[in-house]
C-alpha cells in the first residue's frame, strides 16, 4: 500500500501500437496505413489485393501515430513504471520487424538529446527521480542490469551498472543487434523507514530482435540459424502471453531463452506492456499484417 500510484490499471497486459513516420527520402512511398482512430482503430490497407481482405481492422489499448512524440509515448507508459516502485513486476517489450521504430522507442535515435530519449532513459530517470521524492519515507536501492540473449544458447551479460553510472549505459544501449533481443533489467528494493518492511520490484525494458521473417531459401548457415532461434523464441514469447491473457493453468515458460529469463516477471501480479511497432510503407505489408496477427493473439 506503499505509495499505490497505479490506479488505472486495466488487465495485466496491454498492447500499443507505434507507427514511425517515412523517413527522410522515402515520402513519396505509398502508405498501408488508411486509418488511425483516437480509440486505438487502425485501418490497414493491402492495395496490390483488389477484391476482397483490402481493409483490415485491428484493435489497441493505445495507438501512436508516426507525429507521436517520445514525450507523449512515454505518458502513457510512465504509470506502468512507477508501479516498479510500489513492488510490482512490470516488462515491457518492443515488438516489429527490423526498421520498424523499436530502438527508437525503447532507446530513441540519439541520447545525447532529451527530447529524443526513449522509454529507457525516460524510466531510469523518472525511477531516479521518483525514489529521491520519497527518500524521507522510503529507502530505495536501484540496480540496473543489461543482458543479450542471442541464438538462445548464450546469455551474455553485459554490465551491472548503477544508476548513476548513465554514460557507460548509453554506449551499451546503442551498440546492440539487431539480430539478438536485448533486456536492460531494472531492481528496486525499497525500505519503508518507519515500518521497516522491504518490497521488491522489477522492471525489464526488452527490445526484441527483429520478427521478419527469412526467406528459408535463400537463407543459409548463420543466417538460417538465427532466424530459427528469434522465430523460436517470439512465438514462445507470444505462446506465454497469450496463455496468461487466456488465464491458463500451463504457462510455457519452459520453451525458450528469453521467457525463462523473463518468466517470475510474466503472469501472476506482473504486468505486461508489448509494444507493436510497423513500418507504414506498402512493402512492409506483409511484415505489418504478422505483427498485427501476433498483436490481435497477445492482446
Ligand atoms: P528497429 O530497432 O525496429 O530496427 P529503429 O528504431 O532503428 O528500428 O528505426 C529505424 C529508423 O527509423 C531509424 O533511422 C530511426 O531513427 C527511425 N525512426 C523509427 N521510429 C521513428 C519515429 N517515431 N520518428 C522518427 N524516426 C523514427
Ligand atoms: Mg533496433
Amino acid at each position: 500500500k506503499l505509495y499505490n500510484e497505479v490506479q488505472d490499471l486495466k488487465g495485466n497486459i496491454r498492447v500499443y501500437c507505434r507507427i514511425r513516420p517515412f523517413l527522410p527520402g522515402q515520402s513519396e512511398k505509398q502508405t498501408t496505413i488508411q486509418y488511425i482512430g483516437e480509440n486505438g482503430e487502425l485501418v490497414v490497407l493491402n492495395p496490390s489485393k483488389p477484391g476482397k481482405e483490402t481493409h483490415r481492422l485491428f484493435k489497441f489499448n493505445k495507438l501512436f501515430g508516426p507525429a507521436t512524440t517520445q514525450e507523449a509515448v512515454f505518458r502513457d507508459t510512465q504509470p506502468l513504471i512507477r508501479s516498479v516502485l510500489d513492488g510490482y513486476n512490470v516488462c515491457i517489450f518492443a515488438y516489429g520487424q527490423t526498421g520498424s521504430g523499436k530502438t527508437y522507442t525503447m532507446t530513441g535515435p540519439n541520447v545525447t538529446s532529451v527530447v529524443d530519449w526513449g522509454v529507457n532513459y525516460r524510466a531510469l530517470n523518472d525511477l531516479f527521480i521518483i525514489s529521491q521524492k520519497r527518500h524521507g519515507s522510503v529507502a530505495y536501492e536501484i540496480g540496473v542490469q543489461m543482458v543479450e540473449i542471442y541464438n538462445e544458447q548464450d546469455v551474455l551479460e553485459l554490465m551491472n551498472i548503477g544508476l548513476m553510472n548513465r554514460a557507460v549505459g548509453a554506449t551499451a544501449l546503442n551498440e546492440r543487434s539487431s539480430r539478438s533481443h536485448s533486456i536492460l533489467t531494472v531492481h528496486v528494493r525499497g525500505t519503508d523507514l518507519e515500518t521497516n518492511a522491504v518490497l521488491r520490484g522489477c522492471l525489464h525494458l526488452v527490445d526484441l530482435a527483429g520478427s521478419e521473417r527469412v526467406d528459408r531459401s535463400e537463407a543459409t548457415g548463420d543466417r538460417l540459424r538465427e532466424a530459427q532461434h528469434i522465430n523460436k523464441s517470439l512465438s514462445a514469447l507470444g505462446d506465454v502471453i497469450f496463455a496468461l491473457a487466456q488465464k491458463s493453468l500451463h504457462v510455457p515458460y519452459r520453451n525458450s531463452k528469453l521467457t525463462q529469463v523473463l518468466q517470475s516477471s510474466l503472469g501472476g501480479q506482473a504486468k505486461t506492456l508489448m509494444f507493436v511497432q510497423l513500418n507504414p510503407d506498402v512493402e512492409s505489408y506483409s511484415e505489418t499484417i504478422s505483427t498485427l496477427k501476433f498483436a490481435e493473439r497477445v492482446s
